[in-house]
């Protein structure tokens, strides 16, 4: 069996979610080790926490690498990754910039937007990924024999929140080759601020397209105050302009860990369900076959136009 990298994000010296959970999936493709992969510039503190999840990590760490430039990356690993590497990516934007390119310049295998690893048999692990938007539950096995990029989807995999181990970090930034780029960083543009912060709110009453019109947002306001909420939503409600971006969760909106999630005619996209870590998720849909109920832990069949304004009614009392 070939080695099993899995590739690091951070943002501002922190280690997304997805590095504790990666190593999960990288042992259920096989048992032996996992080894995590940190880019970027000044990443020793990054290095030092991957080590607590992770027996080995190799660091790369070089000026070039000071933002997360796909081109730049891919590059790197490419000179690092011996031939047959079996990479592990978040399947978030940025993994999916990085993966498919990787996977053709390592002439191995790809496969996105994994949910779950079934194992191995020989050559072949066997995958559930989710096509259609996640409306259908798809299983398939990619041929390892030369190597794969294998992009999970963030919340998959319960994460390994332990942090015991205490791994090797092995330097490799003098081997990353030449890292000149087409494609050049400009800006990082940081997210309107908001009146409101709903990554501190406890509960969240989320609205997504299934609210059919702006005038409608007052039903939906008026359940959250009676719960004692703070309402979000799904990114069509901010293109819409129908609630400022402050209130998007999602992969390109803000991340949030309330104690309970209230998903009303949200579909459950994986860019939608990557902004939420965590909670007690409770799905209203009228599509009983809508992909939010596979991570619900309640879900509810039902137009959400009678059913907030009657949960609303009842909480008045
Ligand atoms: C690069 C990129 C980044 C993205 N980032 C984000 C992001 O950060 N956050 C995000 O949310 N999306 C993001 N998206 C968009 C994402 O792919 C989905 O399009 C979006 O999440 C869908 O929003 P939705 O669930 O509200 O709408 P839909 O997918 O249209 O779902 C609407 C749901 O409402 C249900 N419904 C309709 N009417 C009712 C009713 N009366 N009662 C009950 N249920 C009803 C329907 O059955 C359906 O399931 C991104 C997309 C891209 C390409």
């Amino acid at each position: 069996m070939a080695q099993i990298y899995a590739y690091i994000e951070h943002h501002d010296g922190v280690l997304d979610d997805t590095a504790m959970e990666l190593v999960v999936a990288g042992k259920k493709i096989a048992a032996g080790p996992v080894t995590a992969i940190v880019t970027g510039s000044g990443i020793d503190a990054v290095a030092s926490e991957a080590a607590k999840i992770y027996p080995e990590v190799i660091k790369i760490d070089t000026p070039a690498l000071a933002y997360p430039n796909a081109e730049v990356i891919r590059k790197a690993l490419v000179n690092i990754l011996p031939s047959g590497a079996i990479v592990l990516l978040p399947h978030g934007p940025f993994g999916m910039d990085l993966g498919p390119g990787l996977s053709i310049k390592m002439d191995s295998s790809f496969a996105s937007d994994i949910v779950d690893i079934e194992g191995t048999d020989g050559n072949l692990v066997k995958l559930i990924r989710q096509e259609f938007g996640g409306v259908v539950s798809v299983h398939v096995t990619s041929d390892i024999s030369s190597g794969a990029v294998l992009c999970v989807r963030p919340g998959a995999m319960a994460p390994d929140e332990s942090k015991s181990a205490s791994g090797k970090i092995t330097d490799k930034s003098g081997d990353a080759g030449d890292l000149s780029a087409n494609r050049k960083f400009l800006e990082i543009v940081e997210p309107e601020a908001g009146d409101v912060d709903i990554t501190k709110a406890d509960v969240l009453v989320s609205i997504g397209r299934g609210i059919e019109d702006q005038e409608n947002i007052g039903i939906a306001q008026e359940l959250a105050d009676a719960m004692g909420a703070v309402v979000s939503c799904s990114r069509p409600i901010v293109d819409a302009k129908w609630l400022e971006p402050a209130r998007q969760v999602g992969t390109s909106g803000n991340t949030v860990k309330p104690k309970v999630y209230m998903a009303c005619g949200i579909s459950g996209s994986f860019q939608h369900l990557g902004g939420i870590k965590g909670g007690f998720i409770i799905a209203i849909n009228k599509n009983p076959n809508a992909p939010i109920f596979q991570v619900a832990n309640v879900g509810i069949v039902a137009d959400i136009l009678e059913f907030m304004p009657a949960l609303t009614e009842k909480l008045q009392g």
